[in-house]
């Protein structure tokens, strides 16, 4: 099925995107939702992370800590490495096959990281999402009530935005209000329909 990779940097509307799309009846594919579900209790990726980074990112019910091991990780390339060693491949593998039971006339693959982690080769097209750096810290702030400092980690560990903007297919501009996103969207579908049934001759 033709897809087209939606990222953009931390806070810069993916999710926001991704349900217009999803309003319009695209099918969505989230690599930060199959990250999630990779390591519920029990499972193989929870207990390489554990073993990797000791049972402090274990929240009191066994399941993970997001925020610990965030808090862990961004403020330590290495570790951050050695996490994405663990959850990348397998993160990757399951996009592969959620993508392989979809129907419909093409798919958005969301996937924070696509550049970072080089998987421009699993998607046919790359749409980027983007709004200024301070727009980024002020809506991620208000969203996750997170620190400034760790934002600004956060966002030093992606990819630059110039380049992320010059790497991209499309470009869908969220530096305005919300219905603004929505318009674009729904000229990007018509889009992406005409290249998903060409793709399809
Ligand atoms: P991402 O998935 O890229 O991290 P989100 O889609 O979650 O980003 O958007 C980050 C936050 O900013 C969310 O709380 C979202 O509701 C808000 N947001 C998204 N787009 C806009 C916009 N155009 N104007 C104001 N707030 C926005």
């Amino acid at each position: 099925m033709y897809s087209v990779g939606l990222t953009g940097g931390i806070g810069c509307g993916k999710s926001e995107a991704a349900r217009a799309f999803a309003a319009l009846g695209i099918p969505v594919i989230d690599a930060d939702q199959i990250a999630r579900d990779l390591v519920i209790p029990g499972s193989p990726a929870l207990e390489e992370i554990v073993a990797e980074f000791g049972p402090q990112v274990l929240a009191q019910d066994s399941s993970l800590d997001r925020r610990a091991l965030r808090e862990r990780v961004f403020t330590d390339p290495p570790a951050r490495k050695r996490l994405e060693a663990i959850l990348h491949p397998r993160v990757r593998d399951e996009m592969v096959l959620r993508q392989d039971r979809l129907d419909g006339p093409y798919c958005i693959l969301v996937i924070p990281l696509l550049f970072e982690a080089g998987l421009e080769t699993l998607v046919d097209r790359v749409l980027v999402v983007d709004c200024t750096e301070d727009q980024q810290i002020a809506r991620v702030a208000a969203r996750d009530g997170v620190e400034r400092r760790l934002i600004e980690a956060i966002m030093a560990s992606q990819i630059p935005r110039g380049e992320r903007l010059a790497r991209a297919d499309d470009v869908l501009d969220n530096s305005g209000d919300p219905r603004e996103l929505t318009a674009q969207v729904a000229r990007l579908h018509a889009r992406y329909l005409q290249l998903a049934d060409h793709a399809s001759l």
